[in-house]
């Protein structure tokens, strides 16, 4: 008998989920799989893993917690490690799948494995499902014409259906026992925790926080609180759930129309979702310029002025600048895997402008640590801030004094972060004697 094989992927959760939805459509046994790509624990040309352990650890515990949700519906999750092309060809072949279902993918390099895999198996039923968006494509119309700012963006979907929610599949299709994994899959749990690290993975705990967060008065005070440094509450946290999919976007706006109908909508309700559409604009901006979401010029014609020292960029990303509130940053990045929105642009404005470093490092970087790291949202704001993306500005250049003064005028959050704490599993490869000149792609 045939069988469906469910490739999750940035759609970690059981709630507001289209793909499930759909594998569970076809009657027949349902192997549900997500791949450690194993590259992302190697090093890349930027000279860092991918990966960093917080990143991880938040990652194992939303497997944990997805695996628990499906065997409560009699499914199970495979976590196989492996690079993905060979795990789902071993896969597709082994089973007889007919059909292979994923969550739609901004990546490049994640289509690039979904688009082989498709030319490869061309007799086979291929299909994507939206879950990481508010709109989609047709919604859109934009047929590869995205607004060049976010501004013009916003103006566009002003007055768009948001895509409609959808319930939890009581059943799903039985499993399909599958040979290949199964070890792995235990081996990759049992990574050392930090305790330090303020967010636990998974759907269940993304739920109660959306709920939480959502149940205080913080929203309706978002827009004044939002650019602190180092405050639980002076923004929303979500985005570590967002970024794996333990939470649905549209879930987060459902809940935000809510505490508007029951508290009023102010200007800081309405920036919450202004702030979700600016995740969104970046999601379509890497839709749209695939391969070019990792080039040295952007999206733009011009190479911006920098060049590569691996010596300044080792002590940008050590913390140990001529910058207290830039060394406080990372320290609380490399520490936590999180970072507010104000810390990421501060240091990435420091990198560009004062370091004169190469953008991609930065943005690499960011990569391996965040907990939130998701592919559109980085690459894009990296651009951003380097001059070579969808800024009509031409790049944000911080006065990091005045930031300072702005923003930790008692030097409280520099006392709290700007002391040696011991690092976690980063920097690993810094003394590789291979470090390129000028990396001139993307590549994990
Ligand atoms: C250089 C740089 C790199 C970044 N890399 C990432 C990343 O890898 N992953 C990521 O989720 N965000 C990234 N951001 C955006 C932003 O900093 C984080 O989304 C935000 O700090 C997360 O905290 P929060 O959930 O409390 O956000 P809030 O301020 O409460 O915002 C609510 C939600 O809106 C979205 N959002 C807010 N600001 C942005 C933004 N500028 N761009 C895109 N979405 C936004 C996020 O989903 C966020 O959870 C980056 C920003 C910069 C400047």
């Amino acid at each position: 008998m045939s069988s469906t094989l469910l490739w999750l992927n940035n759609d970690l959760r059981i709630h507001d989920n289209a793909a499930l939805a759909l594998a569970a459509e076809y009657q027949q046994p349902l192997i549900c799989l997500f791949c450690v790509d194993i590259r992302w624990l190697k090093n890349n040309r930027y000279g860092n893993r991918s990966m960093s352990d917080n990143r991880w650890q938040f990652l194992s515990e939303s497997l944990a917690d997805l695996q628990t949700s499906l065997i409560h519906m009699e499914q199970q999750l495979y976590i196989v490690p492996g690079l993905p092309t060979k795990v789902i060809s071993q896969v597709i072949e082994a089973h007889d799948v007919s059909h292979i279902i994923r969550s739609q993918h901004c990546g490049y390099y994640e289509n690039r494995d979904w688009l082989f895999l498709k030319k490869k198996y061309s007799k086979k039923i291929f299909c994507d499902a939206i879950t990481h968006t508010l709109f989609n494509k047709t919604q859109l119309g934009l047929e590869g014409n995205l607004p060049s700012s976010f501004t013009k963006f916003r103006k566009h979907v002003d007055n768009l259906e948001l895509i409609p929610t959808i319930g939890i599949r009581k059943v799903l299709p039985s499993p399909l026992r599958l040979d290949i994994g199964q070890e792995d899959s235990c081996h990759l749990r049992k990574l050392a925790t930090n305790a330090a690290l303020p967010f636990k993975g998974g759907e269940t705990n993304g739920l109660i926080h959306l709920n939480h967060y959502f149940s205080s008065n913080h929203p309706s005070t978002y827009k004044e609180t939002r650019n602190a440094l180092d405050e639980w509450s002076s923004s929303c946290k979500l985005s570590p759930w967002l970024a794996n999919g333990s939470l649905s976007v549209r879930t987060v706006v459902n809940k935000l129309m809510q505490y508007e109908k029951e508290h009023g909508t102010n200007d800081s309700t309405e920036w919450i979702f202004f702030e979700l559409l600016w995740r969104e604009y970046f999601q379509w901006y890497a839709h749209q310029h695939q391969k070019r979401l990792f080039a040295f010029k952007g999206i733009g014609k011009k190479r911006p002025l920098t060049s590569f020292c691996p010596q300044r960029f080792k002590q940008w990303c050590q913390g140990q600048t001529n910058w207290p509130i830039v060394n406080a940053c990372i320290k609380q990045l490399n520490h936590t895997g999180y970072l507010s929105n104000r810390g990421r642009q501060l240091v990435a404005s420091c990198l560009v402008n004062e370091l004169s470093l190469d953008w991609r490092c930065g943005a690499a970087y960011f990569e391996q640590q965040l907990i939130d790291y998701d592919v559109a949202s980085n690459w894009g704001n990296w651009q951003y801030i380097a001059g070579v993306g969808a800024d009509p500005r031409g790049g944000r250049h911080f006065n990091l004094d005045k930031q300072t003064n702005l923003y930790d005028p008692q030097k409280t959050f520099i006392r709290t972060w700007d002391k040696d704490i011991q690092p976690r599993a980063y920097l690993d490869a810094f003394d590789a004697a291979d470090w390129p000149d000028e990396p001139s792609d993307h590549q994990t």
